[in-house]
């Protein structure tokens, strides 16, 4: 499991529409050709994981 692996969103989370494409600014940007909207996926930990 690599943990460089880049984050695909398979839906714009603002119009769920699917034609995305990474965004020119940052690694972890995405551009939707649906709406233009330039989002960012960010991971933020594992739920239910008790250390
Ligand atoms: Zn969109």
């Amino acid at each position: 499991m690599s943990t460089n692996a880049r984050m695909a969103p398979h839906y714009c989370p603002y119009c769920a529409d699917q034609d995305l494409r990474p965004a020119e600014e940052s690694r972890s940007s995405w551009e939707c050709r649906g709406c233009l909207r330039v989002f960012t996926i960010g991971f933020v930990g594992v739920a239910g994981v008790d250390r």
